[in-house]
C-alpha cells in the first residue's frame, strides 16, 4: 500500500497537515500517528488499483481538509489532481499545505458539486472521481458521477458494512448510470480495522437533469 521511498514526505505531508489544523478545524485526527494511518494510509489504499495508478485526471469531491487528494498527488506524480469543497476556509488550507508541499500537480476549487457538476471544464472530464466520509451512497453518488468520463470510475471510501446503503443506492445507480465494477476491502494497523472502496464504473453519458440544484441530492436522495 505504502511506497516505502516516499514515506519520508508523506510524513512531513502529516507534519504540515496538523499545523494547518491546528489553525483551523480540518480534522478530528490531531495526533501524528491518527493522522498518519487515519488519513494518510487509508487515502492510500488506492494505490492497490491499477486504474488509479494509471489515471492521469482525478478529483475529489468534498476533500476537505485533502484526504485523499494530499496522498495520492504526493504519490502519483504524473496525474493531475483537483480538489472541490463547498467550504472556502479549508480550500484556502489545503492550497496551502499543497503549495508548502510544492505538490504542484494540485489545484483546489471553492463551490458546491451540484454547480461544478454542470460546468462544462468539470463535466465529464476526469478518468476517476474519488470521495471519502461525504454522504451516503444514493447522494454521493449523484455528487460524484457528473465528473467522470464515461468508461471511467467513481472511488468511494467505505465502511465493510454497506449492504443497507448499496441497497438504498439502486435507483441512484440505475439513474447515473454508475455500475457497482468492485468492492476493494483493505486493512488498516492496530486496531483501525478493515475498511473498503467501492468501485462504480461509470457507463454512459448523463442525462442533464444531473445533478439536481445545490441542496437536493441531500433533501430528496435518488431512492
Ligand atoms: N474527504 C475529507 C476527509 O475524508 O477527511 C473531508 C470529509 S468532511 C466530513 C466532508 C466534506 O465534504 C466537508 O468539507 C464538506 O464541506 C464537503 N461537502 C459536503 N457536501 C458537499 C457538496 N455538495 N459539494 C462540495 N463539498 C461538499
Amino acid at each position: 500500500m505504502l511506497p516505502s521511498d516516499l514515506e519520508p514526505r508523506l510524513r512531513t505531508l502529516v507534519t504540515v497537515f496538523l499545523a494547518e489544523n491546528a489553525k483551523i478545524n480540518l480534522s478530528a485526527f490531531r495526533t501524528e500517528e491518527q493522522c498518519w494511518i487515519g488519513n494518510v494510509l487509508d487515502s492510500l489504499a488506492a494505490l492497490d488499483l491499477p486504474q488509479v495508478t494509471s489515471a492521469t485526471k482525478i478529483l475529489d469531491v468534498g476533500t476537505g481538509g485533502g484526504f485523499p487528494l494530499l496522498p495520492l498527488a504526493l504519490t502519483l506524480p504524473r496525474a493531475q489532481l483537483t480538489g472541490l469543497d463547498s467550504v472556502q476556509k479549508k480550500v484556502e488550507a489545503v492550497g496551502r499545505i499543497a503549495y508548502e508541499m510544492q505538490l504542484t500537480n494540485v489545484r483546489v476549487v471553492a463551490g458546491r458539486a451540484e454547480e461544478y457538476g454542470h460546468n462544462p471544464e468539470y463535466r465529464e472530464q476526469f478518468d476517476i472521481v474519488t470521495s471519502r466520509a461525504v454522504a451516503e451512497l444514493n447522494v454521493l453518488l449523484e455528487y460524484t458521477s457528473p465528473f467522470v468520463k464515461p468508461g471511467g470510475i467513481v472511488l468511494l471510501w467505505k465502511s465493510m458494512n454497506m449492504e443497507q446503503e448499496l441497497r438504498d443506492s439502486l435507483l441512484a445507480r440505475a439513474e447515473l448510470s454508475c455500475h457497482l465494477t468492485g468492492q476493494h476491502p483493505y486493512e488498516l494497523p492496530g486496531d483501525w480495522g478493515k475498511r473498503q472502496l467501492l468501485i462504480f464504473t461509470k457507463a454512459g453519458k448523463l442525462s442533464d437533469k444531473y445533478p439536481r440544484d445545490v441542496g437536493v441530492p441531500g433533501k430528496k436522495p435518488l431512492k
